[in-house]
């Protein structure tokens, strides 16, 4: 599976920086952001070092579709019971800050702090 030692998702992934994880297997993590936006704000991440959705093909719907249909069970299981949003940035134009891969998906009563 591809890694890059410098990207912090790549060694919160690895085990080799703590987060306040939520759910693991073999090719997904989730944890919560460190910075909320949403009383619950969670970011599920594929483990391998995939950039961004500019760099998604067609091999990587599997994995995709995983983490689309696992998130549901997640919000649910952090009680989240009327509705969550899903939030991918891509690249520099779509304001993304973490070039590794991953889906905010944010839920819980509003007002929220953003998003
Ligand atoms: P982006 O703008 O790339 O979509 O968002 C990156 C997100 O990652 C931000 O919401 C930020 O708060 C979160 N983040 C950045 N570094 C860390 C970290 O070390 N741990 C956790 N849990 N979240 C992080
Ligand atoms: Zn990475």
């Amino acid at each position: 599976m591809s890694s890059d030692s410098n990207c912090i998702f790549c060694r919160i992934a690895a085990g080799q920086i703590p987060a306040n994880k939520v759910y693991e297997d073999d090719e997904i993590v989730v944890f919560h952001d460190i910075h909320p936006w949403a009383p619950v704000h969670i970011l599920m991440v594929p483990k391998a070092h995939i950039v961004s959705m500019a760099d998604v093909t067609a091999e990587h719907a599997p994995l995709l579709g995983r983490m689309m249909a696992l998130s549901p069970r997640l919000m649910r299981e952090l009680g989240v019971t009327d509705g969550f949003r899903h939030v991918i940035n891509t690249g520099r134009d779509g304001s993304q800050e973490v070039m590794h891969l991953h889906m905010h998906v944010m839920g819980g009563p509003r007002p929220w702090a953003k998003g």
